[in-house]
């Protein structure tokens, strides 16, 4: 038996990974003992020692989203199999949802919950708005939704939604409260119990600084009480609760059952990321955010830029948006900025394209040093990259 499909050389050659300050909406640099972490040799997804460090990893989850929920648990897989996991267990094909929209994760949530055959009834306001509690009551009385979707940190928009009353004004009109907090978790003040959400979900990615592949989720007795009771089963199999509730120890079943091979390496580096954050503490994690990007805000205005988000109370502290300055073409800065400083802004995304420049400093990137670079390096491409006297 002979093989017939030639080597390509780039397969002889070694791997081969630029260094990168990734100061963009994410993933972020991820520090040593994380990658030390992920870096451990694996052992099965089904040995005692693993479901040990899930349960650590359950207990690290608790603590970041600020919940006693026992239903917590971490996706194997990045932010959007959480978004999908949330929609397609709690919604069945015909309810009614409410998705409010100020960017592109409200965006992806009504195209998630359309095609898995919801009623979808949005809410709309242009990147770097936000609703007003009032705007979300008329919206529930009108369309009876059985679940909401509202985004905490909007990185398309680099908004942070106000989240007092929203739960009350749901569990009012018998709604579920589903939040993304995928790039605002440990970077602005979230409670999940206080705040009556009944599904959260993050990403690792960012604040947290684990690689991208894992997303802790969480899901209140009410959730529960829904996605339990269904008369039809969930679009996906991989994403079916019964089956995640039992592989992560949450249904009270004596035995754990294989239902899939959960990302290993993922999970260690998860858990890393969840202590570091533990030691550190929540409130400090929140107020160092806040402090570096209010000096991150203030040297940006220095430099003559705009900030996309007028109110300072709105603006997201691990992501910050920019409006694009005039005389500049907002591509030719970001690859100016790569190529002399090895740095990676963003440029919008979704509604925001065109709109924005985004810096995020999350997590470990997260301090006055590298926010002075960040500074630095923009103010050196204003120099060099501009087109026109504006
Ligand atoms: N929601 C928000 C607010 C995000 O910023 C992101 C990632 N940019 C996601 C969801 C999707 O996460 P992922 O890319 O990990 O699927």
């Amino acid at each position: 038996v002979s093989s017939h499909q030639p080597i390509n050389t780039c397969m002889l050659r070694p791997l081969e990974v630029p260094f990168r300050y990734l100061f963009g909406p994410g993933p972020s640099n991820v520090p040593p003992r994380i990658l030390a972490a992920g870096g451990r040799p694996i052992i099965g997804h089904m040995h005692s020692e693993m479901f040990g460090i899930m349960n650590d990893i359950k207990k690290g989850i608790q603590y970041a989203f600020q919940t006693s929920n026992n239903m917590t648990l971490a996706m194997s897989g990045s932010g959007h199999t959480a978004m999908e996991c949330a929609v397609f267990n709690i919604v069945e094909p015909g309810e009614s949802v409410l998705v409010a929209i100020n960017g592109i994760w409200g965006e992806r949530v009504a195209e998630i919950a359309e095609r898995m055959g919801a009623k979808v009834h949005t809410l709309f306001k242009t990147p770097g708005g936000h609703f007003t509690n009032a705007e979300i009551e008329q919206a529930l009385a009108k369309h009876k939704p059985v679940l909401f979707f509202l985004t905490h940190g909007e990185s398309s928009a680099g908004l942070v939604h106000p989240m007092d009353g929203v739960g009350d004004i749901c569990h009012k009109y018998n709604c579920l409260l589903l939040v993304d907090s995928v790039a605002s978790l440990g970077a602005a003040p979230l409670l999940m119990d206080q705040q009556n959400i009944d599904i959260l979900y993050t990403g690792s990615q960012k604040a947290l600084n684990a690689p991208p592949g894992t997303a802790p989720v969480s899901f209140s007795e009410r959730a529960c009480h829904k996605m339990f009771n269904r008369k039809t089963k969930p679009v996906s199999y991989l994403l079916d609760m019964t089956h995640l509730s039992n592989y992560w120890g949450n249904d009270g079943k004596p035995e754990r059952i294989y239902h899939h091979t959960g990302p290993v390496s993922g999970f260690f580096a998860l858990r890393e990321s969840l202590a570091i954050l533990a030691e550190m503490g929540l409130e400090n994690s929140w107020s160092h955010h806040t402090e570096i990007a209010e000096y991150l805000w203030k040297g940006l205005e220095d430099l003559g830029l705009k900030l996309f988000i007028k109110d300072k109370d709105l603006r997201l502290p691990s992501v910050t948006t920019i409006a694009i300055p005039e005389g500049y073409d907002w591509k030719e800065l970001l690859a100016y900025i790569m190529k002399h400083h090895r740095i990676e802004f963003t440029g919008g995304l979704g509604p925001s394209v065109g709109m924005v420049l985004r810096i995020g400093l999350m997590g470990y990137n997260c301090n006055k040093a590298n926010a002075a670079m960040a500074l630095a390096a923009l103010e050196d491409a204003l120099k060099q990259c501009r087109k026109s006297k504006a």
